[in-house]
């Protein structure tokens, strides 16, 4: 049936009817960097979202299916030459590990964000800007199906001392009995909606007591209005889903679904119609966000499209940020040029209500850093920028410039301009800042 899920890995992808149209060179591609890159696809992504009369342009296809150019051609080739001689699982394992690792599987500077309470350091927690609390049930850390693009992929990969998850949902407790500061909690993973909702109340249910009037936002990270809308229609526990939410509102605080759609195909399916008009029915909002992808959505009309469509659905446009460091990147990445430009063609075409959304934005180590647009000032062509978020809040909203640079693909690339030898939040004579997080008085 339809809405049951069916997953498809690498070890039964080949069971997908559709993958017997599949050239075998590209099979072959995937099965090597399946090793390497995270693969898992479900039926509703690969019966209502793919084109398969096109695949090898299709964005959702490249969404989810490992592709040869994702890896670097000596690490496929190494990969590759293993697997043909029948190479051992632990010899592959630990080639393929050791390619992970050269991957930057932990960019900006996560480790970074992890705080402590006393001596114990929460794992499952990121605190990085005061208000806003990341939280990674242990629970969730997996997705419906996984994008090939995704920077949180050491998770789901069993890169164990990297796994930011925490079982210990009472010490997280603890330590927002004593941040008062703490406003919103965003449920993050992996993706949060693979829990049933059980596990959901469990976590969530706590932090509507009187204890924790400070919390004012729940808000849940996931990708599952487009990768499984069923969760929130006909799934065995959808309803309860649906009476947790109403819960969450009834206590006056508000409940934000981030939701996480790359491409507006995921936007138009009737089941993915119905579930945002579930979920907006309880009153919870949904916003929305993505980065931006070459080869899935580096076009104007793309994302002022999925802009319009989300407003017409009642879902807020959030940000759009550029694709991470990590993995991939090398096949996802744009210029930072490029990424102003898509965003400002597709601002420009849309109504008010859609320029909510803000972008484009690196997470980087000391903040989120949006791009608000190319000058020239007094003869030097210059990136102006701002923070959206800063390590120290301080930073927040004062414009800054860089050297415009026609290649860079992110901030740690762009040096300061004017002949400045800093960025004005980073330590006198260094490039650095100060890597301790800001303390939360
Ligand atoms: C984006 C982000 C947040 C949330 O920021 P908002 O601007 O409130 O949406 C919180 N923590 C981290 C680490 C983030 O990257
Ligand atoms: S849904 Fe999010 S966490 Fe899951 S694979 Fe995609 S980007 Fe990664």
């Amino acid at each position: 049936m339809e809405n049951q899920i069916a997953i498809y890995m690498l070890h039964n992808y080949r069971t997908i009817p559709q993958t017997a149209s599949l050239p075998a060179e590209m099979m072959r591609h995937i099965e090597v960097v399946g090793r390497v890159l995270p693969f898992k696809t479900n039926n509703y992504v690969v019966n209502q979202l793919i084109d398969w009369s096109d695949v090898e342009h299709d964005p959702i296809f490249t969404l989810n299916f490992p592709r040869r150019e994702m890896l670097d051609k000596r690490h496929f080739a190494t990969v590759d030459k293993m697997l043909s001689q029948g190479a051992g699982k632990k010899e592959t394992d630990a080639v393929v590990e050791k390619i992970r690792l050269a991957l930057n599987p932990n960019p900006a500077g996560q480790e970074h964000n992890v705080p402590w309470l006393g001596k114990i350091r929460l794992k499952g927690i990121q605190h990085k800007y005061p208000e806003t609390v990341l939280f990674f049930p242990s629970q969730g850390q997996t997705c419906h199906a996984y994008c090939t693009f995704c920077f949180r992929w050491p998770q789901f990969s069993g890169i164990s001392a990297l796994k930011f998850a925490m079982k210990e949902a009472d010490l997280f407790r603890s330590y927002l009995r004593i941040h008062h500061e703490v406003t919103d909690i965003l449920f993050t993973g992996g993706d949060p909606m693979v829990m049933n909702s059980d596990m959901l109340s469990a976590y969530i249910e706590p932090l509507l007591s009187h204890e924790f009037t400070h919390i004012r936002s729940i808000r849940i990270g996931t990708k599952s209005l487009s990768y499984w809308p069923y969760r929130y229609l006909t799934d065995t526990d959808s309803d309860d889903i649906m009476r947790l939410f109403d819960k969450i509102i009834s206590t006056g605080r508000n409940l934000s679904v981030q939701a996480h759609f790359n491409h507006p195909r995921e936007l138009s399916t009737g089941t993915v119609r119905k579930a945002i008009a579930r979920i907006r029915a309880t009153g919870a909002q949904i916003r929305t966000q993505s980065p931006l992808l070459r080869h899935i959505n580096d076009k104007p009309e793309l994302w002022s499209e999925m802009w319009r469509t989300q407003v017409d659905l009642g879902c807020i446009p959030y940000y759009m940020f550029v694709a991470r460091d990590t993995g991939a990147k090398p096949f996802f990445e744009l210029p930072l040029e490029r990424c102003w430009n898509i965003f400002r063609r597709a601002y420009r075409r849309v109504s008010g209500l859609c320029r909510t959304v803000r972008g484009p934005g690196m997470s980087d180590h000391a903040g989120k850093i949006q791009i608000l647009g190319i000058q020239e000032v007094k003869g030097e062509k210059v990136f102006v920028l701002r923070f959206l978020q800063g390590r120290n809040p301080l930073w927040v909203d004062i414009p800054f410039f860089a050297q415009y640079d026609p290649h860079a693909t992110w901030f740690n690339q762009l040096k300061p301009a004017f002949g400045e030898k800093k960025f004005f939040f980073e330590e006198h004579g260094t490039r650095r800042i100060d890597t301790k997080p800001f303390l939360f008085e």
